[in-house]
């Protein structure tokens, strides 16, 4: 039987099924910046949910400070998005925000045709060590929010978020 996610698409899934999905790499997490000309001073550091197709959304290497920097886990699932209201949450009826996802994302990956990759947990018994050592998730390469400004963004831009394997 070939596994679920060949078989349906992301909006056919079931809960389980699409929970099962999230690799657990925690790129998520990561602030991301779009940067613009024409974003007024007092806006800059606003949360938005657009970009236009002119503008760069750019990743950082700042980290949300609930996020355990070791296992890429949010040490407060249940709550973030009420601890932390700009914490996205993809869901079947947000799929298209799936973009502000980062390219090895699995929701993203399976939107865009481009398939599970090798080191996903579920294709390794369920464990994130191959992701890990594939560097695909966060591990070692973070900050937290609470410990730097974030107006020095800029001193903290990385493309490794962008990476793909497979
Ligand atoms: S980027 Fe995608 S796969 Fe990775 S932790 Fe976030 S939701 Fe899960
Ligand atoms: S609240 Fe949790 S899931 Fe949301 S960005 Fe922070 S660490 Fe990630």
């Amino acid at each position: 039987m070939p596994p679920f996610w060949e078989t349906k698409s992301l909006t056919e899934m079931t809960r389980q099924e699409w929970e099962s999905l999230c690799d657990g790499c925690a790129k998520c997490c990561l602030h991301k910046f779009i940067e613009s000309e024409d974003t007024a001073e007092e806006d800059e550091f606003k949360p938005t949910d657009y970009i236009h197709e002119d503008e760069q959304l750019v990743y950082t290497n700042i980290a949300c400070y609930l996020l355990n920097d070791k296992t890429c886990a949010c040490t407060q699932y249940e709550k973030r998005t009420t601890l932390v209201p700009d914490c996205v949450k993809l869901t079947q009826d947000n799929l298209d925000d799936v973009f502000f996802m980062p390219p090895s994302c699995t929701y993203r990956r399976l939107q865009e045709g481009k398939g599970m990759p090798s080191w996903h947990p579920l294709l390794n018994k369920g464990k994130k060590s191959a992701m890990h050592k594939a560097g695909m998730s966060v591990r070692g390469k973070i900050v937290k929010d609470n410990d730097v400004y974030l107006e020095d963004y800029d001193e903290h831009i990385v493309t490794w978020p962008l990476n793909e394997l497979d």
